[in-house]
């Protein structure tokens, strides 16, 4: 463990980021690293509890004592080696992921005193990319089977990577011009720089993981031709139909889906001309509705547009500002408030504001059609969410941003293939394999709107199930075996028989 008692001496210190006014003026990553001292004092907190509930807060299972350890011991290669053996991103976590580790670990008894363990995660990265200990590692042998994985996002990523290592031949389809998914254009550079994900790519292609942007399968390729051609096919398209505001005035000009927005800005960065685009906060009264990480990213560019004023709406309650213990008592992940760092920057300058409890009425438009307001009333405390008589009051909203969530997967592509859904809309793959034998789901496509670390979580696991799958089709040993396995999903049925063989 790190040092005895060491969380008795040491105080947690908390993760820095610019300066909340000042980081407005540009796009760039506004998490400030911390010096490798205070690093090794944060690793020196953990106590390396005899049942570490970290690990099950974490989705990944990632072994988080031993790193915690290992870099209070400076062992930074070390610790990458641990990381890396449950985890194959752990930069895209470290940046991004919203900690249910640190929510878990057992010092949370404490509230606001869990090890830092989501930054220790991502310098023990950045470390070991700084010293050039991410390289390559392509399989030693062949097994000369093919799959496609469809979708490039966290979980393709990482089924594509693991499937390749075990030495199948591995083609990702992407249909945007890069890899990254939601974590490419969706969430700003501000919060991860796109340099970050293509250095991944560059590291899956030199690996051997043939990866083909701008290809739409079902649209380009259809369903039959990748079976006729793969001998498993791996689909992590993620959720991507996002749900609608269905109040009168929904038509009007100036309203669109958060994802047509940030695809726009996110473009824009890429390209390096932020100036306004088709869909443009700058000079506007803005309205977001939803208030979670896609409202707040939603937030966070509108400010760096210019907004003349943000304001984003939620329908449910303000959550308690302490972890509520009838509720959600530790090591679950607690209902409580938390400033986004979006309204934290809207707040620096005085232009944004959010609001609990709201629920939209209707929008009305100006003389050309575009909105002007939008009407709303308080929302009763539980649902329906109706509105409250005598609550109503009004915004005015030149843009308003729809951040209120997704549904389910795209369908097409699913019925091509003729895949069983949930009740949701969602992929039915309870052990990762489709009703279709030899096609597996992984990601968002398959449990719902999600998280990263479950992401890549779920491509570990479907990669795992799929190269079992081509094993038992070759008469040979699975490569890969446990790592990380932290899902519900049991074992997985024997492998079936591939009709395309
Ligand atoms: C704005 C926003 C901010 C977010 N912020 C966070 C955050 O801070 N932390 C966090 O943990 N999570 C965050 N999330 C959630 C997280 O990004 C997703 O849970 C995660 O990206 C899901 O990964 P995925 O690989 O399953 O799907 P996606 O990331 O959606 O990737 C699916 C990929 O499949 C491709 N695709 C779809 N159909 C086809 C087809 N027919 N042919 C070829 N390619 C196809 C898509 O283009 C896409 O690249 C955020 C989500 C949004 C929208
Ligand atoms: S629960 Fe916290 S203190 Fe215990 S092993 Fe995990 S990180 Fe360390």
């Amino acid at each position: 463990m790190g040092e005895l008692g060491g969380f008795l001496k040491i105080e947690r210190s908390n993760v820095k980021y610019s300066d909340a006014s000042e980081r407005l003026s540009n796009y760039e990553e506004f998490l400030v690293p911390k010096p490798v001292e205070e690093l090794r004092e944060q690793g020196a907190r953990c106590m390396d509890c005899g049942v570490p509930f970290c690990h099950n807060g974490c989705p990944l299972g990632n072994l988080i004592p031993d790193w915690n350890d290992l870099v209070f011991r400076d062992r930074w290669q070390d610790a990458i080696r641990q990381l890396h053996a449950t985890n194959n991103f752990p930069e895209f976590t470290g940046r991004l992921c919203p900690a249910p580790c640190e929510a878990a670990c057992v010092l949370e008894i404490r509230e606001g005193d869990a090890v830092t363990i989501k930054q220790v995660e991502n310098s023990i990265i950045d470390t070991a990319w700084e010293n050039g200990w991410v390289v390559p590692e392509p399989p030693s042998v062949e097994t000369g089977r093919k799959v496609a994985v469809i979708g490039g996002g966290p979980a393709g990523l990482a089924a594509a990577q693991q499937l390749r290592r075990a030495g199948h031949t591995v083609v990702l389809f992407e249909r945007d011009e890069a890899v990254g998914g939601l974590m490419r254009f969706g969430v700003p550079d501000f919060k991860i720089e796109k340099w970050v994900i293509e250095r991944r790519a560059d590291q899956l292609r030199a690996e051997g993981v043939d990866i083909r942007t701008g290809v739409d399968i079902g649209v380009d390729v259809t369903a039959d031709q990748l079976q006729e051609e793969y001998d498993a096919i791996v689909l992590s398209t993620g959720s991507r139909v996002p749900r609608d505001l269905d109040v009168p005035g929904r038509e009007l000009d100036g309203i669109h889906p958060a994802m047509d927005y940030l695809y726009v800005r996110n473009r824009a960065v890429a390209a390096g001309d932020v100036s306004p685009k088709e869909i443009t906060a700058a000079g506007k009264n803005v309205v977001v509705i939803g208030g979670g990480d896609t409202g707040a990213d939603c937030v966070g560019n509108s400010l760096r547009e210019g907004a003349l004023e943000v304001i984003q709406l939620e329908l449910l309650p303000e959550p308690p500002s302490s972890r509520p213990d009838d509720r959600t008592p530790w090591p679950l992940w607690p209902q409580k408030y938390r400033l986004s760092y979006a309204m934290e920057e809207g707040k620096a300058v005085e232009k944004a504001e959010q609001d609990y409890s709201i629920v939209t009425t209707h929008l009305v438009g100006n003389e050309s059609g575009g909105v002007a307001e939008l009407h709303y009333a308080s929302a009763a405390p539980a649902p329906p969410f109706a509105p409250v008589e005598g609550t109503e009051g009004v915004f005015k909203a030149d843009l308003v941003l729809l951040a209120m969530g997704f549904l389910h997967p795209e369908p097409g592509l699913l019925d091509q293939f003729g895949l069983g859904k949930d009740p949701r809309g969602n992929i039915k793959a309870p052990t990762y394999e489709t009703s279709q034998p030899g096609v597996f789901a992984a990601g968002d496509c398959r449990r719902g709107q999600s998280l990263i670390v479950w992401a890549i979580n779920e491509g570990r696991q479907a990669a795992r199930m799929a190269d079992r799958y081509l094993s038992t089709l070759a008469g040979a040993e699975p490569a890969l075996v446990g790592g990380g396995d932290a899902d519900e999903g049991p074992e997985g049925p024997p492998a079936k028989a591939n009709p395309g063989l």
